[in-house]
């Protein structure tokens, strides 16, 4: 899981929403706004573009309402002037257009799945159409809050995580408890871990236990739901490439390169890099698959010198 960071851009808000409503009609928006305003106490403006903090302190009161008051709320969203059309998901959300979709993906700034980071989500602008730019989306956006429990935030712009199909398939309807715009995420909520069974774990991975390390309660759902444990199981070759490295080159390898060349790695996280194929820092994390399980497994092998099965965990 690697967290989402919330930047509060007015300009680039405001260009969503005007996107979303775009070509929409009048007596279906105001509908809309009604009832924001009558079961919210907000406007549809407002709600489309909750902060996260705000979008989930709104989701907490909706929850409060009474299960009776909660079924006629989402029956009231699932009806825009007519019964049961489900104008915001299957309109406003179904048929969004793709520049506005690219404003959800430049919001979230990454270029891996956040839920995985197993996988590339990608957005590339292809041609025009009718004037207007065209974008093609390689990633699913995941409605964080369901959209059949929350019609109501099915366009708010905090609640739509792309992520990568397998991830939004499997996730499906879920509930986590893991926001990834919470604020106070943090890259280390989940770290990756590994165990040696035998000697000869460089040459035969049934003898490497993967181990996943949540410090954050929150997580425990989406790690469940997500089956990360199982998914990071089929990873254990790069832990074969990392440690064997490790093993190899040791940590003061990179500091000797860096001293030796200056100009090509002037720092130890680009000697890294290089040899490790991937980003050290947890800002970069977002940016190549992998990224957060090869930087764990690297620390894990550099502090641990192997660990063994009855070894007691080092962090
Ligand atoms: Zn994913």
């Amino acid at each position: 899981m690697i967290p989402l960071h919330y930047q509060h851009d007015k300009d680039r808000e405001w260009m969503y929403l005007k996107e979303i409503e775009k070509g929409r009609r009048k007596s279906y928006l105001k509908d809309i706004d009604d009832k924001c305003k009558e079961y919210l106490g907000l406007n549809f403006e407002e709600i489309v573009l909750l902060p996260p903090d705000k979008l989930m302190e709104k989701k907490q009161q909706y929850d409060m309402n009474p299960e009776e008051k909660k079924a006629w709320i989402t029956k009231e969203f699932r009806s825009i002037l007519k019964a049961d059309n489900r104008y915001i998901e299957n309109t406003l959300y179904g048929d969004m257009p793709s520049s506005a979709r690219k404003i959800v993906f430049d919001t979230a700034k990454v270029r891996t799945c956040p839920y995985c980071n197993r996988n590339f989500i990608q957005m590339v602008d292809t041609e025009e159409k009718a004037g207007e730019r065209e974008f093609k989306s390689f990633f699913e956006l995941d409605h964080f809050l369901d959209k059949g429990t929350y019609p109501m935030f099915a366009v708010s712009l905090y609640n739509l995580i792309p992520v990568c199909p397998s991830c939004n398939r499997i996730k499906s309807t879920q509930k986590f408890d893991y926001y990834p715009y919470h604020f106070a995420n943090r890259s280390d909520d989940l770290i990756f871990h590994y165990m040696i069974k035998g000697v000869d774990f460089l040459k035969d991975e049934s003898l490497i236990e993967i181990e996943l390390e949540e410090r954050n309660r929150k997580i425990i759902s989406s790690v469940e739901g997500l089956h990360l444990k199982k998914l990071y199981e089929s990873h254990k070759d790069l832990v074969q490439e990392i440690a064997g490295k490790v093993m190899f080159f040791g940590e003061g390898y990179l500091q000797s390169v860096c001293g030796q060349f200056p100009a090509l790695f002037p720092s130890e996280g680009e000697a890294y890099r290089i040899l490790y194929g991937n980003y050290y820092e947890a800002e970069d994390f977002p940016n190549r698959p992998l990224s957060k399980f090869t930087r764990d497994i690297y620390e894990d092998s550099l502090a641990s010198g192997f660990r063994r099965e009855d070894d007691k965990p080092l962090k």
